[in-house]
């Protein structure tokens, strides 16, 4: 632990002298205005650092740098891109330990996972550097009398606008593929949590990677986001956040015809059968929302289980939860650390107030630890049904809701009850059921016996209130580009 702090002090020195400032056609700056905020981290409420609080003055200058970048970089072959994709993973590979130690510091996420978040962000620009050369593929459809050549070309510079949560990892996630295909970029990161984004754009020029392909501007939501969906120059918003976020990025984009891809909110079953493994379950129910502090879009939040085996099972939970330790990010050990930052703290814990109110039992946790730091203890409401406000309404924290069902019929019903329809884990031995309920959730990703693992060809993204579009594999190039057709008569 102490030599983490050590390091991660080091790392954060820069932060606290310079600041950070937008990156634009290749340059670090402030603010034109001058205007900046502060930047606080959960684990204790210090000032990490001063940023730039950018106006539409700001975004009008990064926009037009991607502009004048878009030519040369679309134009750039495949394979170059491909290699330039690399270096930037191997680039972010060589910085991972200083990347993990500032995002523990700035987003209060435990160290322990932080560190193959850094690793998982250099793997997504490897997968899309791969998939660099085939972007610009498309399809040959003949008939009798012609032959039409499809193809795919980036759509222009894009906006990228990313939440507070794991912000570094997102952030590759949705820029890697936009470089892949060709597109320029202007990034704008969360308030709460802007330092890595600054690392990485760093880290992609030194990589080589052109000025002006990638442009930083950070800022309010409000000012700066809201001026990057409105800017003519930019042809797409690629936005990860809450769902009234996204309506608002909707309107603000209708005027200049927008193209939208949206990753939002959930409200994830995790439904468990009395056939099913029930210490696999509870192991994945549990890693699922009690890692990364529950601050994840396809955290299990409801906890579905057959009546006969609920008391087992939420028994269970309940000591899973009061085991977890609860600590300092840098401390290996520590499981939970401190929630982002004081105003989704107190968010949190109001659902605590609700959660009783609503007559819900708490039998975990429950309640704030120590008086200094976001830090709040693993919690498990039980007795709870499915129109209660801590059911329905998405926590963002380490805060499970547990509900019996009788059937598959009932367990469908409540599983579907919501606005939300991000992700569904399902737990059973029984084929049949397993299949019929797939068929049956309304989610965008199904996991059956298992945790969310990844695998990046897949589609991410969900149904209802919780997206527009899919991500991953290919999915991302169909956001990213336009497909052309050629008809050449025969
Ligand atoms: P948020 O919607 O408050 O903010 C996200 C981003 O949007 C920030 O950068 C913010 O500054 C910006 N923004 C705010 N108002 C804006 C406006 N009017 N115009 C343009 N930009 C604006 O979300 P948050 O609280 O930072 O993140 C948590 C949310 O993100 C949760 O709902 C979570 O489920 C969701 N999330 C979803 C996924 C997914 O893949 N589905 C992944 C991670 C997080």
């Amino acid at each position: 632990f102490d030599d983490n702090l050590a390091r991660a002090q080091g790392y954060l020195a820069r932060f606290r002298e310079d600041g950070v400032l937008n990156h634009i056609g290749g340059q670090a700056v402030p603010a034109v205005s001058g205007a900046v905020f502060e930047s606080i981290s959960p684990v204790d409420g210090q000032v990490l650092a001063r940023v730039a609080r950018s106006g539409a003055e700001d975004v009008d200058a990064a926009a037009r740098a991607a502009k004048a970048a878009f030519a040369d970089w679309r134009a750039m072959p495949g394979a170059e891109r491909h290699k330039l994709l690399h270096k930037i993973a191997d680039a972010i590979t060589a910085r991972a330990d200083e990347i993990a130690l500032v995002e523990s510091m700035d987003t209060g996420q435990a160290i322990r996972f932080m560190a193959k978040a850094a690793i998982r962000g250099a793997e997504n620009f490897r997968f899309y550097a791969d998939k660099a050369p085939e972007a610009q593929d498309g399809k040959t459809l003949r008939n009798d009398a012609q032959i039409n050549m499809t193809s795919r070309r980036p759509i222009g510079p894009v906006g990228v606008i990313t939440p507070w949560n794991t912000p570094f990892m997102l952030s590759t996630w949705k820029i890697a593929p936009a470089l892949a295909a060709g597109c320029t970029v202007v990034h704008k990161p969360a308030e709460f949590s802007p330092l890595t984004a600054r690392l990485l754009v760093e880290i992609a020029e030194e990589a080589g990677l052109p000025k002006g392909v990638w442009n930083l501007v950070n800022g309010m939501g409000e000012d700066a986001g809201r001026a990057l969906t409105e800017h003519p120059a930019i042809k797409a918003i690629a936005f990860v956040g809450e769902g009234r976020t996204g309506s608002m990025i909707m309107a603000q984009g209708a005027a200049t015809l927008k193209r939208v891809h949206f990753e939002l909110g959930g409200k994830n079953p995790v439904i468990v059968f009395d056939d099913a493994d029930i210490d696999r379950a509870v192991d994945a129910a549990t890693f699922m929302i009690y890692s990364l502090n529950g601050e994840r879009c396809t955290s299990s939040s409801r906890l579905l289980v057959q009546d006969s085996i609920y008391d087992t099972v939420t028994a269970r939970v309940a000591e899973v939860a009061n085991r977890i330790k609860v600590g300092h990010p840098l401390d290996p050990e520590t499981v939970v650390g401190p929630l982002i930052h004081p105003v989704h703290e107190k968010k949190v814990l109001s659902f605590f107030d609700t959660a009783r109110a609503e007559g819900a039992t708490i039998a975990a946790g429950g309640e704030k630890v120590g008086d200094t730091g976001c830090y709040v203890r693993p919690t498990l409401f039980t007795q709870a049904r499915n129109d209660m406000a801590i059911a329905q309404q998405e926590i963002f924290g380490p805060v499970l809701t547990a509900i019996p069902f009788r059937d598959e019929a009932e367990a469908l019903e409540i599983a579907n009850d919501v606005e939300y329809g991000l992700a569904a884990y399902l737990w059973t031995n029984d084929l049949g059921r397993a299949l019929r309920m797939t068929d049956g959730l309304e989610a965008g990703m199904i996991w059956v016996n298992s945790e969310n693992v990844r695998h990046l060809p897949t589609p991410f993204g969900g149904v209802k209130n919780s997206g527009i579009g899919r991500d991953g594999g290919d999915w991302s190039f169909d956001f990213y580009m336009e497909t052309v057709n050629v008809c050449l008569p025969t």
